[in-house]
């Protein structure tokens, strides 16, 4: 990580202060909250297509720990450093890179004001903190302890690291418990990539473990003939599928998910909670009190004039996932979409969105789903193009070498290299 890119808050305050072009007003002042896919993309797109546009990035973390990937580093087959990059790039696209939590956003006074306590004017806000958790839905979770305990590693960082330990503490023959919640949740496939991976680990060094996955949903939620041929294949006995499962609460000390009908006891247990959007995003959510509506051409809030929130946070328009691929094409549209607007010209009145996911079914084995979504004007929402994308027809290393460069890819596109 090259820190000196990473500006503390009181820094780039008293750096700022030292720009009067900034603070008079003369160049339109672009204030992203949160540094991951979708925020990253937004600022750097916003930098290239109008480098007049004095574009502020606000994220807590000192670098950029992939979520894609991390699964890998749950079955031992990548270390933490491999989906860590750094912010440096995004600095040198002439990003000012603020190293602090937003704390409230202030809409009528354009205001992001910081955890520690300055406050950053801007002319449009875009906000992208990805998901946050319903932990009252899962009430002995409502606790820090339970928290610190009972892993979701659904944000990749140290719980990536603390849970990859505890499979790694379990003893031979131990049970690995994962619980997924009802959709809409971040990355649909990727619950079932983990049981593939935490599988792959067993296979070589714990073969009389076993993997339950308890799924609050009818059936896996994507690529679910594919992932099923995996369990099947690559590992007989070892992954047991529970649908129509879902969780109500956990018992911390021993290790058990309480579901609806019966409990389920693990060695290690990863629970996901039910999600919504994340914190900063609560006074725009419009949509099930858990997500928020935007203009698609936009991605102007419904809730807020030039409040923009793209990435997991969004209400999905029909079979939109919500995936790091999704949240790097929201976060070009969006660019696109503010620099017309701060040029007072009409935005793309068309414009389309793809997803591609992979999921590592083995260390280099590897599947994928991919679709195309296109702007409808008569109903103003994206919809998936018919016939566009599809599914792998089998798992297979080229597609495992397809992963690994698409997420070198994103990396560098959203980060700037
Ligand atoms: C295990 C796993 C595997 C996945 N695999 C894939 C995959 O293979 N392909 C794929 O396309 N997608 C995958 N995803 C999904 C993908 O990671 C998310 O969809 C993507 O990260 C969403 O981007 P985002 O910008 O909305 O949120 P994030 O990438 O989570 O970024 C949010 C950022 O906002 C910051 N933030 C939050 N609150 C604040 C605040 N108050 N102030 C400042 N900053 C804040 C956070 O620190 C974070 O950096 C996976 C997810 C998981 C969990």
């Amino acid at each position: 990580m090259r820190r000196r890119h990473f500006l503390g808050a009181g820094a780039a305050w008293a750096f700022s202060a030292g720009l009067p072009r900034a603070w008079a007003g003369a160049a339109p002042r672009v204030v992203v909250v949160g540094g991951g896919f979708g925020g990253a993309t937004a600022a750097r797109y916003l930098r290239l297509l109008d480098p007049s546009i004095d574009v502020t990035l606000v994220e807590p973390n000192d670098a950029f720990v992939s979520c894609p990937l991390s699964n890998l580093v749950l079955g031992g087959f990548r270390a933490m450093e491999d989906i860590t990059r750094p912010y440096g790039g995004l600095a040198a696209s002439g990003v000012r890179l603020v190293r602090d939590s937003a704390a409230s956003i202030d809409v009528e006074r354009k205001q992001v004001r910081l955890a520690r306590g300055e406050s950053l004017p801007f002319d449009r806000v875009v906000v992208a903190p990805g998901v946050d958790f319903m932990w009252q839905e899962l009430p002995a979770m409502n606790d820090a302890e339970a928290q610190s305990t009972v892993l979701h590693a659904w944000k990749a960082g140290p719980q990536t690291a603390r849970l990859r330990r505890q499979l790694e503490e379990m003893p031979d023959g131990g049970v690995f418990v994962i619980s997924i919640p009802e959709a809409p949740l971040r990355c649909p496939p990727g619950p079932y990539e983990r049981a593939c991976q935490a599988a792959a680990y067993f296979r070589k060094s714990k073969r009389r473990s076993k993997v339950v996955i308890v799924d609050a949903n009818e059936d896996v939620l994507s690529k679910g003939a594919l992932f099923k041929r995996a369990w099947a294949e690559l590992y007989p006995g070892l992954v047991e599928y529970q649908p129509n499962s879902k969780a109500i609460d956990v018992d911390v000390a021993t290790k058990t998910v309480k579901l609806e009908f019966g409990d389920v006891k693990g060695d290690v247990i990863n629970v996901l909670p039910p999600m919504k959007a994340g914190n900063i995003a609560a006074p725009f959510i419009t949509a099930n009190g858990r997500w928020c509506e935007v203009d698609w051409l936009t991605f102007e809030s419904k809730a807020a004039r030039g409040v923009h929130v793209l990435g997991d946070s969004l209400q999905i328009a029909p079979l939109m996932p919500k995936s790091a691929t999704m949240a790097n094409g929201q976060g070009k549209v969006c660019a696109s979409a503010i620099v017309e607007l701060l040029n007072d010209r009409p935005p793309n009145p068309s414009p389309t969105l793809l997803n591609t996911c992979y999921s590592m079914v083995s260390d280099r084995l590897s599947i994928h789903v991919a679709s195309v979504h296109k702007y409808d004007d008569r109903e103003r929402t994206m919809k998936p193009v018919p016939g566009a994308g599809g599914l792998s027809a089998a798992m297979n290393e080229l597609e495992g070498e397809y992963a690994m460069s698409w997420a070198r890819n994103i990396w560098a596109d959203a980060l700037g290299g």
